[in-house]
């Protein structure tokens, strides 16, 4: 197994609640415009785990660590990778998975049920520069919070329809400079 992954970072405080582990697969073919994660659309060379490594990886986190959100880039873009790491978190003992997708849930229904399955949340939906909301952990009005498992549509309820006057972004100092993570509001993020 073969996975493009452009960042793992934790704690992720501001795309779910509580810390999460947070993974960002690289490559995007949907492009939305004014997309904060424009770095992500290309896969590189060294982005490529090998699953074993992976593997490792994440068995070798602590215990306290069983939240994660898998972004991109495009989560469905690489289907298999994707079923790869929901079936790695779940034999870790993952309790909350969510994934950002620009795909709607129809769709992804559809073509991957094996893989939303595995998952608690779905954040669905390109991000749509005109369409700007204050709703919790989205970047624009059209994309919907979906809960897809029993804990989820029991513990998250409250965040469908919760709105928030400010929008918080996490500043991580990496390497490679400062990099913001989290949902701006539509419009905040400026096309570069
Ligand atoms: S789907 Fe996500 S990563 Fe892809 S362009 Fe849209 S906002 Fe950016």
């Amino acid at each position: 197994m073969e996975l493009y992954i452009g960042r793992i970072l934790y704690p992720v405080k501001t795309l779910g609640p509580g810390e999460r582990l947070g993974i960002w697969f690289s490559g995007c073919s949907i492009r939305c415009r004014g997309c904060m994660s424009r770095e992500l659309w290309e896969r590189k060379p060294y982005q490529l785990w090998d699953g074993d490594k992976l593997r490792r990886f994440i068995f070798s986190l602590p215990p306290n660590i069983d939240k994660a959100t898998i972004s991109g880039g495009e989560p469905f873009d690489q289907p298999e990778a994707l079923l790869f790491l929901l079936r790695l978190l779940k034999e870790k003992g993952f309790s909350d998975i969510w994934i950002f997708s620009g795909y709607k849930y129809e769709t992804l229904k559809e073509k991957f049920s094996q893989h939303l399955e595995l998952a608690d949340v779905l954040i669905d939906g390109p991000f749509v520069e005109s369409l700007p909301t204050d709703l919790i952990w989205r970047g624009s009005s059209n994309q919907r919070m979906i809960l897809l498992s029993p804990k989820a549509r029991k513990i998250h309820r409250k965040w469908v329809n919760f709105k928030v006057s400010k929008r918080e972004l996490q500043v991580v100092n990496l390497p490679q400079g400062f990099l913001f993570v989290g949902i701006p509001k539509a419009g905040d993020w400026k096309w570069r």
